[in-house]
């Protein structure tokens, strides 16, 4: 008897490998592109950092334009 379970917390860090790997360009947050900054991913539309290191470098994310 095999049970295939799936913790959540595995599968966002599936997730996350995906995301730092560059296989996946969507925020985790709300699904928007992310861009690369100095080796960061940021998403411009939440303002989400995903940092491979510990550190994470400081970081100007452009504005979203269209709340102007
Ligand atoms: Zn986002």
């Amino acid at each position: 008897m095999s049970t295939a379970v799936t913790p959540l917390a595995r599968t966002l860090d599936q997730e996350l490998l995906a995301l730092a790997r560059g296989a996946s360009l969507e925020c985790l947050c709300c699904g928007e592109f992310v861009m690369r900054l100095r080796g960061v991913l940021a998403c411009p539309e939440c303002r989400a950092l995903l940092a491979d290191g510990k550190e994470v470098p400081e970081i100007v994310l452009p504005r979203v334009s269209a709340a102007g």
